[in-house]
């Protein structure tokens, strides 16, 4: 019987030994811990040679990045598990293997994506991998589709959404993206520069009402099992590959979520895009994220909608158009959640990269304003933006 401890490096080691899946486990020699995530820890497993072959993540009893001030159930790593394990049958080629999970341990052993890198950071220097619009869209399609009601049976369905019940997972998307920045809150994080930006998104009653209607569709919409948390730092991409990592706030809900998550991130680096690369590098960057966003919603849609037609058993779901009236509702939600992800990575506790590591202050506090107006304008008129060309002349509209 294992009982929680905090690993070790040679626990780790031990750990990956057993249950790596090696031929050879013997090889696996010496643990590194990498974690740079908020939340928990992460061991890479080196070989004999000096080769990363497997990773260990083992969460913490509270988050990584505030202390032990601020605990947190372990039961979050079995929903991570248990997500990818989901997602990973319906899109292995873009999803991390996990091989092993140890729930009192909360511990998983997983493939080693060494060989791939974490998409944010390749975005802001501005690094093209051609086809991970086109991945991240199929991903997303595949993924939600197969844990929808599109797909399985009504049964099998709420049995699914039974056992993948997320309550503080769930309580801390809640707060982070539909409470803090709205009103006066310690967790929130901006410069004082922007005070004004902020108390105005506080006073906007037409905002608040639109933020609210998002949340409320957050709490009880269980459209598909999503991921929860698909930023650009979820994402690991290779020449040619895409895989989904870091699943921890999986839960049956809005499907517009992961893809406003999605989108939002790529506009996050667009803001940011003038901070890091000279103006013309910028320039041409911002005119590929577009792109980008483009692609990730025609690929997703698509793909969403082929897969309804092939596979769609139900009656009523199954009738000619349905499917379509759908997917403009997850269009204008996906549109709203962008926007909050927008404030949120800007006014709350956690920020993004692409705009927090821009080195002069002037410029950084720019883009940071910049992406409170953008998110703000997104929210409020979401519901009016009918297509993807629209939201992109919106974009240019408010930059
Ligand atoms: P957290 O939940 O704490 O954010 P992540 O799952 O995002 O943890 O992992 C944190 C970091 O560890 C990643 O950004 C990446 O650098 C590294 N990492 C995680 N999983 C893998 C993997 N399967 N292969 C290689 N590196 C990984
Ligand atoms: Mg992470
Ligand atoms: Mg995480
Ligand atoms: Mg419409």
């Amino acid at each position: 019987m294992s009982q929680y401890r905090t690993f070790t490096a040679e626990d780790a080691v031990a750990w990956a030994q057993k249950f790596g899946g090696l031929d050879n486990p013997s090889v696996l020699v010496r643990a590194q811990e990498v974690g740079d995530g908020n939340l928990n820890l992460v061991f890479k497993i080196f070989d004999t040679q000096g080769v990363s072959r497997i990773v260990v993540k083992q969460a913490l009893p509270y988050v990584r990045c505030v202390g032990e001030s601020w605990p947190l159930t372990l039961d979050r790593a079995r929903l991570e598990a248990q997500t990818l394990r989901e997602h990973y049958q319906h899109c292995p080629q873009h999803t991390v293997n996990i091989l092993h999970f140890d729930p009192a341990l909360a511990v998983m052993v997983m493939e080693d994506l060494s060989d791939h890198r974490i998409w944010r950071g390749e975005l802001i220097n501005n690094v093209s991998y051609p086809q991970a619009p086109r991945q991240l869209g199929e991903y997303l399609a595949q993924v939600l589709f197969h844990t929808s009601d599109f797909w399985l049976q009504p049964q099998q369905k709420k049995a699914q959404v039974a056992s993948f019940i997320n309550p503080e997972m769930c309580e801390i998307t809640e707060d982070l993206f539909f409470n803090d920045p709205y009103q006066i809150h310690e967790r929130n994080n901006y410069p004082a520069t922007l005070e004004q930006e902020v108390a105005a998104l506080r006073d906007d009653a037409q905002l608040k009402l639109a933020v609210a209607a998002l949340k409320h569709r957050f709490f009880s919409h269980a459209e598909a099992l999503l991921h929860g948390d698909i930023h650009s730092g979820s994402i690991f991409v290779a020449e040619g590959s895409l895989k989904a990592i870091d699943a921890e706030f999986g839960f049956f809900g809005p499907i517009g979520f992961d893809v406003g998550t999605a989108l939002g991130n790529l506009l996050l680096n667009f803001c940011g895009a003038p901070g890091h690369l000279g103006i013309r590098d910028a320039a041409a960057a911002r005119e590929q994220r577009l792109a980008d966003i483009r692609e990730v919603w025609t690929t997703f849609a698509e793909r969403f909608q082929a897969l309804a037609a092939e596979k769609t058993q139900d009656a009523a779901l199954g009738y000619p158009g349905y499917i379509s009236q759908f997917l403009q509702k997850i269009w204008h939600d996906a549109v709203g959640f962008c926007g909050t992800e927008l404030i949120r990575r800007s006014v709350g506790l956690s920020h993004v990269a692409d705009i927090d590591t821009i080195p002069d202050e002037e410029m950084r506090h720019a883009c940071l304003r910049h992406a409170i107006t953008l998110g703000k304008a997104l929210i409020v008129i979401a519901d009016r933006i009918e297509n993807v060309d629209a939201l992109i002349a919106r974009v240019r509209q408010y930059s």
